[in-house]
Protein backbone atom coordinates (compact mmCIF):
# COMPACT_ATOMS: atom_id res chain seq x y z
CA UNK A 1 0.00 0.00 0.00
CA UNK A 2 1.17 3.13 -0.80
CA UNK A 3 1.85 5.63 1.76
CA UNK A 4 0.01 8.64 1.02
CA UNK A 5 -1.80 9.87 -1.69
CA UNK A 6 -1.94 13.66 -2.09
CA UNK A 7 -4.41 16.13 -3.56
CA UNK A 8 -3.59 19.52 -3.96
CA UNK A 9 -5.55 22.43 -4.52
CA UNK A 10 -4.57 22.72 -8.05
CA UNK A 11 -5.28 19.09 -8.90
CA UNK A 12 -8.46 19.20 -7.39
CA UNK A 13 -9.82 21.59 -9.39
CA UNK A 14 -8.66 19.21 -12.56
CA UNK A 15 -10.64 16.41 -10.70
CA UNK A 16 -13.94 18.01 -9.75
CA UNK A 17 -14.30 19.49 -13.33
CA UNK A 18 -13.56 15.97 -14.88
CA UNK A 19 -15.65 13.85 -12.24
CA UNK A 20 -18.62 16.41 -13.36
CA UNK A 21 -17.33 16.08 -17.05
CA UNK A 22 -18.22 12.07 -15.99
CA UNK A 23 -21.50 12.65 -14.61
CA UNK A 24 -22.60 14.35 -17.44
CA UNK A 25 -21.58 12.95 -20.12
CA UNK A 26 -23.10 9.68 -18.80
CA UNK A 27 -26.60 11.39 -19.39
CA UNK A 28 -27.42 11.84 -15.41
CA UNK A 29 -29.10 15.21 -14.88
CA UNK A 30 -29.55 15.44 -10.59
CA UNK A 31 -32.28 17.57 -9.37
CA UNK A 32 -30.55 17.90 -5.87
CA UNK A 33 -26.93 17.41 -5.18
CA UNK A 34 -25.94 16.03 -1.72
CA UNK A 35 -22.87 16.40 -0.13
CA UNK A 36 -22.17 14.58 2.49
CA UNK A 37 -20.34 16.79 5.58
CA UNK A 38 -17.78 17.63 6.05
CA UNK A 39 -15.12 15.79 3.34
CA UNK A 40 -18.14 16.08 0.64
CA UNK A 41 -19.11 19.31 0.71
CA UNK A 42 -16.42 21.51 -1.31
CA UNK A 43 -16.91 18.24 -4.19
CA UNK A 44 -20.70 18.99 -4.04
CA UNK A 45 -20.26 22.30 -4.35
CA UNK A 46 -17.76 22.08 -7.33
CA UNK A 47 -20.33 19.29 -8.72
CA UNK A 48 -23.59 21.76 -8.44
CA UNK A 49 -21.80 24.88 -10.07
CA UNK A 50 -20.25 22.24 -12.89
CA UNK A 51 -23.20 20.60 -13.83
CA UNK A 52 -25.70 23.62 -13.35
CA UNK A 53 -27.97 22.20 -10.27
CA UNK A 54 -28.88 24.70 -7.56
CA UNK A 55 -30.17 22.88 -5.44
CA UNK A 56 -27.85 21.43 -2.87
CA UNK A 57 -28.30 19.81 0.16
CA UNK A 58 -26.32 18.66 2.72
CA UNK A 59 -25.72 15.92 5.49
CA UNK A 60 -23.02 15.34 8.18
CA UNK A 61 -22.33 11.71 9.07
CA UNK A 62 -19.21 11.22 11.46
CA UNK A 63 -16.83 7.74 10.74
CA UNK A 64 -13.54 8.71 11.34
CA UNK A 65 -11.50 9.41 14.61
CA UNK A 66 -8.08 9.67 12.70
CA UNK A 67 -6.00 8.03 10.07
CA UNK A 68 -7.61 4.45 9.22
CA UNK A 69 -9.49 5.06 13.11
CA UNK A 70 -13.02 4.83 13.00
CA UNK A 71 -16.08 4.36 14.85
CA UNK A 72 -18.13 0.95 15.06
CA UNK A 73 -20.33 2.77 12.52
CA UNK A 74 -20.99 5.62 10.91
CA UNK A 75 -23.65 8.19 12.56
CA UNK A 76 -25.74 10.68 11.46
CA UNK A 77 -25.39 13.99 12.68
CA UNK A 78 -27.96 16.54 13.44
CA UNK A 79 -29.41 18.99 11.34
CA UNK A 80 -31.14 16.38 10.16
CA UNK A 81 -32.52 16.37 6.44
CA UNK A 82 -35.83 16.22 5.93
CA UNK A 83 -36.35 12.83 3.84
CA UNK A 84 -39.98 14.25 2.19
CA UNK A 85 -37.62 17.43 0.63
CA UNK A 86 -35.83 14.48 -1.67
CA UNK A 87 -38.95 13.19 -2.78
CA UNK A 88 -39.17 12.32 -6.44
CA UNK A 89 -35.81 13.93 -6.39
CA UNK A 90 -32.68 12.94 -9.00
CA UNK A 91 -30.16 12.85 -6.33
CA UNK A 92 -25.96 13.27 -6.72
CA UNK A 93 -24.99 11.95 -3.31
CA UNK A 94 -21.32 13.08 -3.25
CA UNK A 95 -18.36 12.93 -0.90
CA UNK A 96 -14.66 13.22 -0.74
CA UNK A 97 -13.85 9.29 -0.69
CA UNK A 98 -15.76 5.84 -0.32
CA UNK A 99 -13.07 4.27 1.17
CA UNK A 100 -14.77 0.85 3.88
CA UNK A 101 -18.04 2.39 1.41
CA UNK A 102 -20.46 2.62 4.66
CA UNK A 103 -20.88 6.32 4.66
CA UNK A 104 -21.95 6.22 1.38
CA UNK A 105 -24.33 3.23 1.65
CA UNK A 106 -25.90 4.74 4.82
CA UNK A 107 -26.62 7.74 2.93
CA UNK A 108 -28.03 6.01 0.23
CA UNK A 109 -29.82 3.72 2.36
CA UNK A 110 -31.49 6.88 4.08
CA UNK A 111 -32.76 8.58 0.42
CA UNK A 112 -33.49 5.21 -1.56
CA UNK A 113 -37.31 5.14 -0.58
CA UNK A 114 -37.90 9.30 -1.10
CA UNK A 115 -35.81 9.64 -4.26
CA UNK A 116 -36.63 8.68 -7.98
CA UNK A 117 -33.43 7.77 -8.41
CA UNK A 118 -29.45 8.20 -6.82
CA UNK A 119 -26.46 7.74 -7.62
CA UNK A 120 -23.05 8.36 -6.08
CA UNK A 121 -19.87 10.36 -6.57
CA UNK A 122 -16.53 10.68 -5.13
CA UNK A 123 -13.42 12.11 -5.62
CA UNK A 124 -11.70 8.61 -4.87
CA UNK A 125 -12.96 5.02 -4.40
CA UNK A 126 -10.87 2.32 -2.97
CA UNK A 127 -11.07 -0.93 -4.17
CA UNK A 128 -12.65 -2.82 -0.46
CA UNK A 129 -15.43 0.05 -0.59
CA UNK A 130 -18.72 -1.68 0.21
CA UNK A 131 -20.72 0.35 -2.47
CA UNK A 132 -19.75 0.74 -6.09
CA UNK A 133 -19.51 4.79 -6.60
CA UNK A 134 -21.07 5.32 -9.80
CA UNK A 135 -18.65 7.95 -10.46
CA UNK A 136 -14.89 8.24 -9.56
CA UNK A 137 -12.32 10.18 -10.34
CA UNK A 138 -9.45 7.86 -9.36
CA UNK A 139 -8.81 4.21 -7.38
CA UNK A 140 -6.34 4.19 -4.70
CA UNK A 141 -5.46 2.33 -1.72
CA UNK A 142 -3.47 5.06 0.29
CA UNK A 143 -4.25 7.38 2.92
CA UNK A 144 -5.25 10.65 0.94
CA UNK A 145 -4.47 13.61 1.77
CA UNK A 146 -7.32 16.51 0.91
CA UNK A 147 -6.21 19.89 0.98
CA UNK A 148 -9.00 21.47 2.68
CA UNK A 149 -8.21 18.92 6.03
CA UNK A 150 -4.55 18.36 5.74
CA UNK A 151 -2.95 21.37 7.58
CA UNK A 152 -4.40 21.80 10.94
CA UNK A 153 -7.36 23.99 11.92
CA UNK A 154 -6.07 27.73 12.43
CA UNK A 155 -7.85 27.34 16.11
CA UNK A 156 -8.57 24.14 18.42
CA UNK A 157 -12.43 24.09 19.60
CA UNK A 158 -13.58 21.68 21.90
CA UNK A 159 -17.07 21.10 22.62
CA UNK A 160 -18.42 22.77 20.31
CA UNK A 161 -21.08 20.14 19.35
CA UNK A 162 -22.68 20.17 23.14
CA UNK A 163 -22.47 24.05 23.18
P1 LIG B 1 -16.03 5.39 4.49
O1 LIG B 1 -17.37 5.43 5.18
O2 LIG B 1 -16.16 5.16 3.01
O3 LIG B 1 -15.08 4.43 5.14
O4 LIG B 1 -15.35 6.79 4.70
C1 LIG B 1 -16.02 7.99 4.49
C2 LIG B 1 -15.34 9.18 5.08
O5 LIG B 1 -14.16 8.86 5.84
C3 LIG B 1 -14.84 10.11 4.01
O6 LIG B 1 -15.86 10.98 3.62
C4 LIG B 1 -13.69 10.82 4.68
O7 LIG B 1 -14.16 11.92 5.43
C5 LIG B 1 -13.11 9.80 5.61
N1 LIG B 1 -11.99 9.09 4.96
C6 LIG B 1 -11.97 7.80 4.57
N2 LIG B 1 -10.81 7.50 3.96
C7 LIG B 1 -10.07 8.63 3.97
C8 LIG B 1 -8.76 8.97 3.46
O8 LIG B 1 -8.04 8.17 2.85
N3 LIG B 1 -8.35 10.25 3.68
C9 LIG B 1 -9.10 11.18 4.34
N4 LIG B 1 -8.59 12.41 4.50
N5 LIG B 1 -10.34 10.89 4.81
C10 LIG B 1 -10.82 9.64 4.62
Amino acid sequence: MAEREILTWDLYGTASRELAQAVADSGYAPTIVLGIARGGLIPAGSLAYALDCKNLFTMSVEFYTGVDTRLDVPVMLPPFLDRADLTGADVLIVDDVADTGKTLELVHDFCADHVRTARTAVIYEKPQSTIKPDFAWRTTDAWINFPWSTMPPVVRRTGVLDA
